[in-house]
Formats: structure tokens, C-alpha cells, sequence
């Protein structure tokens, strides 16, 4: 019997768990299918995260650090779990190379995978190269080049951030929110307003969720101190005019039809769940949720369980996810892997 704990994913969430590990001298097999770790934030490039204001490559990065530097970690990248047989206690994996690790428990911090918005066709992702999302924003300011049109590399003059594209959308089987995206998008338009001091920028929304403390930081400093333009409407379609992108819709507040002209359209996306949930739930015999989360048995009595005895979850696994809460269920389901350690060894 092995007190070791297998955490696959090496996202905060999965990050969080595993030096939760560490530091109470538990060995921790780490399996992360990426070539590096840091999840979504690192992988796709993030810029300054809220609410911190940290760059995610300092913030995540010192995450990944901390970890790479534990002795009792073994970091597997660029792997899988392909077979887990046994029960709480005394699992054993078999990885994707071939390689068997035995565990006691299991922390899956999989993760989500961004809406892709060729799923959204109507609003111009795909048909011109002026409708961005807010990764491909994100990875501009992170990169160093700033915030270009992709036609042509110039500087737009007018942005449009439309809110909610992929998420509380029932007509494409996405009927949640995705919590985080209002917050990002107010953020991401002050760094645009402060590269681009003499560009304007509109979001568009249905309803504005920038939660808790982030009404004040980021929904009225975008606006009082930033000048970001707030609009409420229904987007019907963006197309092209031969010289801009359009955007065509109703102004819900006047309830006057609307098509604005734009030289940057960016798609807030949403948190999908990961892809890959039917292959994890297979081979860990774990339950999903019906929009294809994994499924979590309990929000009280046992915060990180899942169906499956010894096996926990953690992060935007479950649903759509902040990094800090993701953080925190990290640490949670590390505190849960060592009870079942600690009874069954
Ligand atoms: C555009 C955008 C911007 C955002 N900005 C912010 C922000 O500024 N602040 C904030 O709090 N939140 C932000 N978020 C949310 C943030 O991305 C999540 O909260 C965070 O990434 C969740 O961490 P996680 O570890 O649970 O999942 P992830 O970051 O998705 O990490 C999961 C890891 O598991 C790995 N993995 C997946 N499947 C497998 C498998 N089968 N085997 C092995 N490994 C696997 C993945 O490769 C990945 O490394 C943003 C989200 C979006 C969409
Ligand atoms: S956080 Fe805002 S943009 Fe994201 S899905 Fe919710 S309401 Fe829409």
C-alpha cells in the first residue's frame, strides 16, 4: 500500500493540491498532458490576471516553481493516465508511456477548455481575422506586441468586447456562467485604453457580472477612470463592410436597432468543460455532472469528493472556475487525499 497521492493536471488547482502535498511530506506523482505546467494560464498566454494585476507568468510561474522544487514530487509532462485499477487506498495507474504508479488517492484538476467561437458563426469569428477572443487579446498584451488589428497589424481605434459568447447561451447547450469573463473583459479593456489612450472601447452585454469586490475595481474604475463604454444589447450578427467590422444588433435600453462600425471585435469567451471529461470519467470511474463537468458529490460534508471513494476534484474541473477558488479546492481536496491516506494506510 502506497501513501503516494496522483494529481493529474497541473493547473492551479492541480498545482495548489500538490505542493498542499509536499509540505506535509506526502509524496505526489503529478501528471500534466501539456509539455509544460501551469494550465490555462500559462498555455495560453495570459496577461495581468485579476484581481491581482500580477502577469500570470510571475504569479503562476512562481506556482510551478515552488512545485518543480519539491523533492518528493515526480513530475510526469507530457502524459496521460491511461488505466487505474484498485480501490481508496491502493490504486494503481497505468500512464500513457507505459510506466505504472501506485497511489492511495487521486486529485483530478483537469481543468476546462476555452469555447471555441467558430461554434458562434454568426458573430464573425472565423470569417474575418478582425474578431478575436479574449485569449488571443490576452496573448498580444502578455507577448510584448500589444494590441494590433490582425489584418493589416494596425492600431484599431474603436474595440468592441461582446460579453457571454459561449456561456448563458441555451441555443448552443451552454447555459452557464462562466464567472469570470465580465471581470477579464472590463480588465483587458483598461489595458487596451492604456496602451491605446486615443482608442475607444465598448463592451457589450446582457448582464454584467463582475461579482463581489470586483463591482468597485473593475466595473465602475473601467468606466470612471478609464472611460470604457458600457452598452447594452442583443447581437444579432457581425459582418464586414469592405473596410471595418460591423457589428448588427439592438440597443436593449433605447430599443433602437444598432450597427456600429469596429476595427477590433473580441469575443469574451467562455469555460467549456474539458473535452476530454467522457476519457477521464471512463478510465477513473468517476460520474459527470449533465453539462459534462466532473461531477462534485458534496458542497458541505465532503467539499472535493466525487462518486468514486479516493478520488477527489479540484478547480475548474467542476464548473467554471476562478484561480483563486481553483487555488483553494486545490488545497481542499489535498486535505481530503490525506484522510484517505492517512485511514487506509
Ligand atoms: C480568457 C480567460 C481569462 C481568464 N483570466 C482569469 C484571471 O485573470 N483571473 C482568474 O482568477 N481566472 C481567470 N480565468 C479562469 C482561469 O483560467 C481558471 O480559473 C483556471 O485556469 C482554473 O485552473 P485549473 O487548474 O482548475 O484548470 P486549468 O488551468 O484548465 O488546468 C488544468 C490542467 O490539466 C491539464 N489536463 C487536462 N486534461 C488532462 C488529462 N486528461 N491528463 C493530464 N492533464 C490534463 C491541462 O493541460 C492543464 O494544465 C480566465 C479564463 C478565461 C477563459
Ligand atoms: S461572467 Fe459575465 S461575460 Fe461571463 S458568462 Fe457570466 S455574465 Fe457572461
Amino acid at each position: 500500500m502506497s501513501g503516494n497521492v496522483l494529481v493529474v493536471g497541473g493547473g492551479p488547482a492541480g498545482l495548489a493540491a500538490t505542493k498542499s502535498l509536499a509540505a506535509v511530506g506526502r509524496s505526489v506523482t503529478l501528471v500534466e498532458k501539456e509539455e509544460i505546467l501551469g494550465g490555462a494560464p500559462i498555455i495560453s498566454g495570459y496577461a495581468k490576471l485579476v484581481p491581482s494585476g500580477e502577469w500570470a507568468s510571475e504569479a503562476i510561474g512562481r506556482m510551478v516553481r515552488v512545485v518543480e522544487a519539491q523533492k518528493s514530487v515526480d513530475i510526469r509532462t507530457s502524459t496521460r493516465v491511461s488505466e487505474l485499477t484498485g480501490d481508496a487506498g491502493a490504486f494503481n495507474a497505468t500512464l500513457s508511456d507505459g510506466s505504472t504508479v501506485s497511489a492511495a488517492s487521486v486529485v483530478l484538476a483537469t481543468g476546462f477548455t476555452h469555447f471555441d467561437s467558430v461554434n458562434k458563426p454568426e458573430w464573425g469569428f472565423g470569417s474575418h481575422p478582425d474578431v478575436v477572443t479574449t485569449t488571443q487579446v490576452e496573448q498580444m498584451i502578455s507577448s510584448g506586441k500589444g494590441v494590433r488589428c490582425p489584418s493589416d497589424s494596425r492600431k484599431p481605434e474603436r474595440v468592441a468586447i461582446l460579453l457571454c459568447v459561449g456561456s448563458r447561451d441555451r441555443q448552443i447547450g451552454r447555459e452557464w456562467c462562466s464567472k469570470i469573463c465580465c471581470t477579464v473583459s472590463a480588465n483587458l479593456a483598461m489595458e487596451i485604453r492604456e496602451e491605446l489612450p486615443e482608442c475607444s472601447v465598448y463592451i457589450y452585454y446582457m448582464d454584467i457580472r463582475t461579482f463581489g469586490l470586483y463591482e468597485g475595481q473593475f466595473y465602475w474604475r473601467s468606466q470612471e477612470e478609464f472611460k470604457v463604454k458600457y452598452i447594452k444589447a442583443r447581437i444579432a450578427e457581425v459582418t464586414f463592410d469592405g473596410k471595418r467590422v460591423l457589428l448588427k444588433g439592438e440597443d436593449t435600453l433605447v430599443k433602437r436597432p444598432i450597427s456600429i462600425p469596429f476595427d477590433l471585435v473580441v469575443h469574451a469567451i467562455g469555460m467549456d468543460p474539458n473535452t476530454e471529461n467522457p476519457a477521464i470519467a471512463e478510465v477513473f470511474g468517476v460520474a459527470l455532472e449533465p453539462h459534462g463537468h466532473i461531477r462534485r458529490e458534496s458542497a458541505y460534508d465532503s467539499v472535493a469528493g466525487t462518486s468514486r471513494a479516493g478520488i477527489y476534484v479540484a478547480g475548474a474541473a467542476i464548473g467554471p472556475e476562478t484561480i483563486d477558488d481553483s487555488i483553494a479546492q486545490g488545497q481542499a481536496a489535498a486535505m481530503a487525499a490525506l484522510g484517505t491516506t492517512a485511514d487506509a494506510a
